[in-house]
């Protein structure tokens, strides 16, 4: 009887792992939580590289450091393969208001911005909360403005705030330069109330007038709207001297943990190498480099070797339009087959709080299973929407099934992009602990010989869904 059930079950009722995976499993999640491999990475990353954004000489200095640690660490098959990336230059920016009441205020120039004329500029402001009321006004309203955007962002656990508060930076001045905007503030996109502004990409479209564009810290942006309430028209002057350099070549920087099986399925672990230049780039991308480098070494520790291959991708130039992943996913389309899961770590080394999967529903009790073993970490399944964040996100484009291991982000928010993202800001227990998630959800989806088919596409996104891979 026992026996004509079994047969009749479907395969996927069946236990998917062997007692023995699961001891394996466990025991490298053990192991995780007593390993500072991470850590020390991380360390040595913000020491001896420092800020690496892409481009840079510091861009450079990674992709050597990433060779190098990943060749002393054991891994096979360590090489770079160059993309092709963006080099612009950062200028000092001055930004003072006039009138009503003068003073200096603190501001940083946003990632692609332009300078402004030596003499700077000097004009009224005009504020909006948000691109959608920018578009309601009258171009006669905008001509000849420094246009400001003093939407806010949201502190939440599971960083959404971001995603809703930052088009005003990639966005705001296109639009307004098409509607004959001087240049833009933005208040920072971060949840602090430091005298630091937060810096990130911005982006004009063909057939857009670049204008220079900053970020106020957020003490700034509230001293400019206790003016701007007064009635009075506000006056700033602004002033920088970015620019555009030559494109230039950086790289993926890949190591792999040999599979010892011969079909060469791989799980791909992501985490960009790059970051901005203002702070060390610790939680901002460091973390999620030393976390998955620490996590796919720990698995080669084990014995026997994961069935299949661990790859390590260390992304070029997330930062500044996802050259790397672009690259990548274009590259290894043809391989797309064999990469079974991709998973990414990129939202700061905070307490995991749990784990999305986007696989086809079937296999939900696999993923269970594979959940199950994180539960003394605290960290549940907690959906099937995963994205595989910025960089993995462009593999699961190909159709790669990719789990998300979620942060409390309600703190990183406020070093994000800033200078204040440094390595004194990390703690090594919870460095470990993402390591402990990601190692024993990469060591059991190594170990699942069925593999997780080709990932479902999501649900047609709502109309006023934040876009797509809005860079971390
Ligand atoms: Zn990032």
């Amino acid at each position: 009887m026992l026996a004509v059930a079994a047969a009749a079950a479907p395969a996927l009722a069946a236990e998917p792992f062997t007692p023995a995976t699961l001891d394996a499993a466990r025991s490298i999640r053990e192991r995780a939580l007593r390993d500072d491999t991470g850590y020390d990475l991380l360390r040595s990353l913000t020491t001896e590289v420092g800020p690496r954004l892409c481009g840079t000489p510091g861009d450079a200095r990674a992709v050597a450091w990433a060779l190098a640690k990943l060749r002393a660490l054991g891994f096979a098959n360590v090489h770079a393969e160059p993309v092709k990336v963006p080099h612009w230059v950062r200028g000092t920016p001055h930004a003072e208001v006039l009138a009503p009441f003068a003073q200096p205020m603190v501001a940083v120039t946003l990632g692609g911005s332009v300078a402004t004329p030596d003499s700077g500029i000097a004009a009224e402001v005009l504020p909006v909360t948000s691109l959608a009321e920018l578009a309601l006004l009258p171009e006669n309203a905008v001509r000849g403005k420094v246009v400001y955007f003093g939407g806010r962002m949201a502190r939440a656990r599971s960083g959404m705030g971001y995603g809703a508060a930052v088009p005003v930076r990639g966005r705001g001045a296109g639009e307004a330069s098409k509607r004959g905007a001087l240049a833009v503030m933005i208040r920072s996109i971060g949840t602090d109330r430091d005298r630091v502004g937060h810096t990130g990409g911005m982006r004009f479209e063909k057939g857009e007038t670049p204008i220079p564009a900053f970020a106020l810290s957020n003490p700034d942006a509230d001293m400019l709207e206790v003016q701007l309430a007064s009635g009075a028209p506000v006056k700033v002057r602004l002033r920088d001297d970015s620019y555009w350099a030559d494109s230039t070549m950086s790289a993926n920087v890949v190591g792999e943990i040999p599979g010892r099986d011969a079909r060469g399925e791989v799980i791909v672990l992501g985490a960009h190498l790059d970051s901005w230049d203002l702070g060390q780039g610790a939680h901002d991308d460091g973390a999620g480099v030393a976390i998955m480098t620490a996590a796919a070494k720990l698995i080669g520790q084990g014995t026997p070797r994961p069935k299949r291959t661990i790859r390590v991708v260390l992304f070029a130039n997330e930062e500044f339009g996802l050259s790397g992943a672009r690259a990548y996913a274009r590259e290894h389309a043809a391989e797309a087959g064999k990469i079974v899961l991709g998973m990414e770590s990129d939202l700061g080394a905070y307490a995991p709080t749990g784990v999305q999967s986007r696989v086809a529903t079937e296999l939900l009790p696999v993923v269970r299973a594979m959940t199950d073993v994180l539960a003394p970490l605290g960290v549940p399944l907690t959906g099937n929407e995963a994205t595989g964040d910025a960089d993995v996100g462009r593999l699961y484009d190909l159709g790669i099934p990719v789990f998300d291991v979620n942060t409390d982000a309600s703190e990183y928010f406020d070093l994000h992009h800033t200078p204040n993202d440094t390595f004194d800001k990390i703690d090594p227990a919870m460095l470990r602990l993402n390591t402990a998630c990601y190692a024993t959800l990469a060591y059991l989806a190594a170990e699942y010989d069925p593999g997780f088919g080709r990932a479902p596409r999501p649900a047609p996104a709502a109309p006023a869904a934040a876009p797509a891979a809005t860079p971390r």
